[in-house]
């Protein structure tokens, strides 16, 4: 039956299946064919329309569809584990033997479990244990046929039982949420819904108030959020107010523990379901709201094999189950945003912040004619000591961890790099090693210059780890909390460093994109940006939304409590008009001018985009096959003259991990003729044999084309 489990003979292997779709007849012979080993299960895995979703996204995205399933389902469920958790569990028999029975009365404590299980209906073999028996105990009365052991499929409740706990009281909204909450809850139809709410605007509230009416109804949410260990509080905000089962699916589980939640979802069991980015394939059994909680976020696009984006995949998944689906975000992405302008999405906003807080004020700061100590200019610094003299809290955001950027030799102008990638080595001062950020090498750090041994090296630029030394020796009586990928490595870390920060002593915090990631520091009055101008150069056409939106991410940080904040941002180009206008005019104004650039640009949403991705041991043998591909290209063109090729060309980072890389772009207006197009391309490349060492893969709507 189509949607069940199957193995398979593959080859001189057996592998787990997904049937896919069933024939009455077929043109090959007796011989060809192979029968299925084995039937895993009667009832299909998923869901119809989670199928359906899948198969859509196979399609969409040019990828094997048994990649997408495998992408899609737990890990334990390839190797066979089935569906519905099968449990032990021991009853009374129906009829027992009446003379046993009142034998019973001469062994009392076998007595006592027989009337434990007996009025428990079912009891599993750690209950009884709890229940203060041995389990030989229970084989007695086995052995006397009074009870008897039964296999029954059922998800495992045992931390379920949290069902009576009373939720914590809803907050009374105010007007703008209300109306979002009510024009959500108006319809359990399709629809979009763009929830646009600055920072502090309360968007969490409207998401779990909207949840309370489908909860109410008896139906599933699924929760989107970019990072879980990230953001507890936002976790715990749920589980103190719904008295449902709520289930989390993250990368920091074990393949059972994913499994497990998994299950309870998909029986129904979980009211709520939060999640990463897979947890976009979580089935539901009766599916009833998603919400896509800071939906402009990178994370939700996944960067290798099955290059989906759990938004659009939520979306269309949202169609074909029959329900809305809340996109949310104080700076929402350019796609969200024109489609909500076009009516394609109801645009929700918030646009005060709830409670008693007030929007911080943004402020450009010209750092050209600075003397500038590890990047902060002087009246920074005097700033940063007013606020701290206050009591209150400063965060300085700088996208950059490590100590430095680079290593230089002073003498001959080396610098440290690494050798495969085309990029500089991070130098790290715990421990000290140079370190690439963009492939897993490391060296040592050299004593010498290698090529002029001269010892006047030094590091140029600073890192988080760099200005984290400097600033405590600057803020002596300060303490000062850097947050970055290399602090918080261990699974309590953050959350150690996270609450420090709540406790709501004074201190500096210093940090990277993991700060900007809505969390709610009630103390922070200041938040400065350190260097501005990384993003306003990117080669990448996304380069200026996202500068923008960590920016305005970073600076939603600030004053978001009674305390009025204030933002700096550092830049040597305070009269570039981006930068002007976002602190001038709102998110939503600036992102109107970028999509006109991208109108006339003819870029996304404005096209649709695809990236052939060709990446080669060796340059001349990735180059040459990107060119043939080019070819098979061209030749489809006769037929698709709305297609526009451009490329390929090296990658912005041309060689990582010792591969090197070619871009051929391909462009088109229309999405059902790029979709044809690309089904057809694809095929022919199947048919062309790519060098040794050398492979393509295709990315449809490429998120960074780094
Ligand atoms: P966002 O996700 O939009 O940045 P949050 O949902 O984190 O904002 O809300 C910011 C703060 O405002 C939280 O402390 C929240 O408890 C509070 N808040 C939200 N709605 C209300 C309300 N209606 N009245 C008072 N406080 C509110
Ligand atoms: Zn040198
Ligand atoms: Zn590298």
């Amino acid at each position: 039956m189509v949607g069940t489990r199957v193995r398979v003979p593959f080859g001189r292997r057996e592998v787990i299946a997904v049937v896919i779709q069933g024939t009455a007849e077929s043109a090959l012979t007796d011989k060809q064919l192979k029968p299925a080993l084995e039937y895993l299960e009667t009832e299909p895995v998923l869901p119809d329309t989670l199928f359906r979703a899948l198969i859509w996204a196979s399609e969409y995205y040019q990828h094997p569809v048994g990649d997408v399933f495998a992408t899609a389902i737990p890990k334990l469920l390839r190797s066979g584990a089935p569906t519905l958790e099968i449990r032990e569990v021991w009853r009374a028999t129906v009829a027992p033997d009446p003379d046993q029975l009142t034998a019973l009365r001469r062994a009392p404590k076998q007595q006592q479990l027989h009337a434990f299980i007996e009025s428990n209906g079912q009891v599993s073999a750690a209950q009884i244990k709890q229940a203060g028996y041995s389990l030989s105990l229970a084989r007695q009365l086995e052995h006397k046929q009074l009870v008897e052991r039964a296999e029954i499929t059922a998800v495992d409740s045992v931390s379920l039982a949290q069902t009576n706990k009373p939720g914590s009281a809803p907050l009374r909204l105010n007007s703008s949420q209300q109306d979002a909450v009510d024009v959500i809850n108006a319809s359990s139809e399709f629809h979009c819904y763009l929830l646009d709410g600055v920072t502090g605007s309360g968007k969490t509230e409207v998401y779990m108030q909207a949840m309370a009416k489908v909860l109410d109804a008896g139906a599933q949410c699924l929760l989107l959020v970019p990072e879980i260990g990230l953001t507890p509080q936002n976790l715990s905000r749920f589980e103190s107010r719904f008295s449902c089962p709520i289930v989390t699916l993250h990368s920091g589980m074990t393949d059972r523990e994913r499994l497990r939640a998994w299950r309870i979802a998909r029986s129904g069991e979980a009211g709520i379901v939060i999640g990463t980015r897979s947890a976009i394939f979580t089935p539901l059994a009766s599916p009833g709201l998603i919400v896509i909680d800071e939906e402009h976020d990178s994370s939700f696009k996944q960067q290798d094999g099955l290059r989906y984006s759990a938004r659009d995949f939520g979306i269309k998944r949202a169609q074909l189950e029959s329900m809305p689906i809340v996109l949310g975000s104080a700076t929402p992405s350019l796609e969200s945003l024109n489609n909500a302008i076009a009516g394609r999405f109801t645009h929700l906003k918030l646009t005060a912040r709830a409670g008693n807080a007030s929007k911080p004020r943004l402020i450009l700061s010209d750092i050209s004619a600075s003397q500038l100590d590890e990047g902060i200019s002087q009246e920074l610094l005097i700033k940063i000591d007013k606020h701290l003299q206050q009591g209150n809290q400063v965060l300085l955001f700088i996208n950059r961890r490590g100590f430095a950027p680079v290593l230089q030799c002073l003498q001959c102008g080396w610098a440290s790099e690494c050798t495969n990638c085309n990029a500089r080595l991070t130098v790290h001062a715990k421990p000290p090693v140079l370190r690439c950020h963009h492939c897993e090498a490391r060296a040592p750090i050299p004593r010498a210059c290698p090529d002029c041994q001269s010892r006047n090296l030094a590091t140029l630029g600073a890192g988080t780890q760099k200005l984290e030394a400097f600033l405590k020796a600057r803020f002596t009586k300060t303490p000062v909390l850097r947050i970055d990928r290399d602090s918080t490595r261990g699974k309590r870390a953050f959350q150690a460093l996270f609450d420090r920060i709540n406790q709501g002593e004074s201190c500096l915090l210093l940090g990277t994109q993991m700060l900007a990631k809505g969390h709610h520091f009630p103390d922070v009055t200041l938040v400065a940006v350190l260097d501005a101008d990384i993003g306003l150069f990117s080669p990448d056409f996304r380069g200026q939304e996202h500068m923008a939106q960590t920016i305005v991410q970073t600076a939603g940080r600030a004053g978001r409590a009674e305390k009025p904040g204030e933002v700096i941002i550092q830049t040597r180009h305070s009269q570039h008009p981006a930068l002007v206008n976002l602190v001038n005019a709102s998110y939503e104004d600036y992102a109107r001018d970028l999509l006109k650039e991208r109108a006339q640009s003819k870029m996304p949403p404005f096209a649709h985009l695809a990236l052939l991705r060709i990446e080669s041991t060796f340059p001349d043998r990735g180059f040459n096959f990107a060119r043939d591909c080019l070819t098979q290209a061209n030749a489809l063109q006769t037929d698709f003259a709305a297609i526009e090729l451009i490329g390929p060309l090296p990658a912005p980072l041309e060689k990582k991990a010792g591969r090197h890389r070619f871009q051929l772009y391909i462009k088109c207006g229309s999405r059902p003729i790029l979709l044809r197009y690309l089904q057809q391309f694809t095929q022919a490349l199947e048919r062309v044999k790519s060098p040794a060492q050398t492979r393509w893969s295709l990315d449809v709507d490429p998120l960074d084309l780094i």
